[in-house]
């Protein structure tokens, strides 16, 4: 029986979350073929040949392009049973059911998926299968790699003097101890996590590195969820690969509590650690149940610098709380804390996304806001009751994508944007002084966001 395992976009990465249930997949049997519209067009013989077709919606923009995969796909072999899996699936679960989708999986995917092909192959599948979100501990299997697109195809590491690197893609865990309420995880995860296990991990960069990465970015929600776990397996890596640089994913609450181990992560080759900071105003990260101050921030900022380890932060400096001063405010602090280059410019105009099991909704401050559930944007409306900060939010929009699109360095987004909002205040715009003339700061090729618009070309492959 042939299975067609299909990713719409995966923040630039070859998709571990195709790779991994490709293993479990092929070990029962299946026939397994890969389709990442990321970087491929659209191909008609791969979807009228496939019996079983499972599209991985790891995140909001991956989740939203699969809608026109879909009806694409239902209008070109009607016989396929469509599946939908991954950390989106389940809080969309009528949305794509609405769509033609048979099956929906959250959570620890790979076991429930191959339990799904081997009832479809056996005939015993039962129409109206209820939506799995299985947190059942699963025995990993190595990635299966082979099929899918080369690693030059997607995001590339680039250093401060232009040269390129090649990036490979893998996870250490799943879900997160944490319950943030904004956090996509927590509806599935709900304060819980899972370990894929040291030796397929170490596996998996293996077969990466025979592929050509020469960096590896860990996708896990955050490191230092399990840090015993995580930091054997990165003294193990540098061990037998001592060149190799890696990135990650660490709270600031963990950066803090763990502050004796960030010389570890320096020494074993961690470029950059990205951190969801989200805001610098302290009501706005007690809302999103944070569990760091802005005072947490600035000191996380300087613990790191000791240790030379970059901090890559993350933002959402639009939500209803916001106001155009603290927007000021914001790229200020940015600003004194030098990670203007550190800032991947889509962070100045991130837009608080709400969807349907978000514990933001448990809160009285944001249930004044709420407008509609707009199922075209997969999230609650909401309007900011000052209309200046909504002028402000689509201003810093269109400068950060007219910035990104005409290739201006992160220098030049930022200055742009400083200027319209210090205008927005009605404040003069200081002088920006940059010390260093380039930037040192390694970064992605492919901004780490999980709300945003999809743009034009993602669509145009679908
Ligand atoms: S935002 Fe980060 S720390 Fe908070 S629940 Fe989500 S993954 Fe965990």
């Amino acid at each position: 029986m042939k299975a067609l395992l299909l990713s719409t976009y995966d923040l630039g990465h070859q998709p571990f979350g195709l790779a991994s249930p490709a293993a479990w997949l092929i070990e029962a049997g299946a026939e397994v073929r890969f389709l990442d519209l990321a970087v491929q067009e659209f191909d008609e013989d791969a979807v009228i040949g496939a019996d079983l077709i499972a599209i991985h919606v790891p995140m909001h923009t991956a989740t939203r392009l699969a809608e026109s995969a879909i009806l694409r796909i239902k209008e070109i072999n009607r016989k396929a049973h469509i599946c939908c899996f991954g950390l989106y699936a389940p809080v969309n679960e009528e949305w794509l059911r609405s769509l033609g989708v048979h099956t929906v999986i959250g959570g620890e995917f790979e076991k429930p998926l191959t339990d799904l092909y081997r009832r479809l192959r056996n005939n015993s599948y039962v129409d109206g299968d209820p939506t799995v979100v299985s947190l059942d501990k699963q025995d990993f299997r190595r990635p299966h790699r082979v099929g899918l697109p080369s690693l030059d195809q997607y995001a590339q590491l680039i250093w401060p003097d232009d040269r390129r690197e090649s990036v490979g893609y893998t996870e250490a865990s799943r879900g997160c101890k944490h319950r943030c309420r904004h956090c996509p995880v927590v509806p599935v995860y709900n304060g819980q996590f899972r370990i894929i296990e040291r030796d397929i991990v170490m596996a998996d960069v293996r077969q990466l590195i025979a592929k050509g990465a020469d960096h590896i970015t860990f996708g896990d929600p955050d490191f230092f969820n399990g840090p015993g776990h995580t930091l054997r397996l990165v003294e193990d890596l540098h061990r037998e690969f001592p060149h190799l640089t890696y990135d990650v994913t660490i709270k600031i609450e963990h950066l803090l509590k763990r502050q004796k181990d960030l010389p570890t992560l320096k020494e074993t080759g961690c470029l950059f650690v990205t951190t969801a900071v989200e805001s610098v105003d302290d009501r706005t990260l007690l809302m999103l149940d944070k569990g760091h101050t802005r005072s947490d921030f600035q000191a996380a900022v300087a613990i790191s610098r000791r240790v030379g380890l970059a901090l890559s932060p993350t933002f959402i400096p639009f939500t209803p709380w916001t106001t155009v001063l603290g927007y000021v405010d914001l790229l200020e602090t940015v600003y004194s804390l030098g990670l203007v280059d550190a800032l991947s410019p889509v962070q100045l105009s991130i837009r608080l996304l709400v969807p349907r099991g978000s514990r933001l909704r448990e809160l009285d401050d944001w249930r004044e806001h709420e407008g509609e559930f707009d199922p075209s944007a997969l999230s609650f409306t909401w309007r900011h009751s000052d209309a200046a900060v909504e002028v402000l939010y689509r201003r810093v929009r269109d400068l950060v994508s007219d910035g990104e699109s005409s290739g201006m360095e992160r220098r030049q987004i930022f200055s742009t944007v400083w200027q319209a909002a210090h205008i927005a205040a009605d404040l003069p715009t200081p002088e920006l002084k940059f010390i260093n003339i380039r930037s040192s700061h390694p970064y992605l090729s492919e901004s780490w966001y999980c709300c945003a618009e999809p743009t034009e070309i993602q669509f145009a492959r679908v």
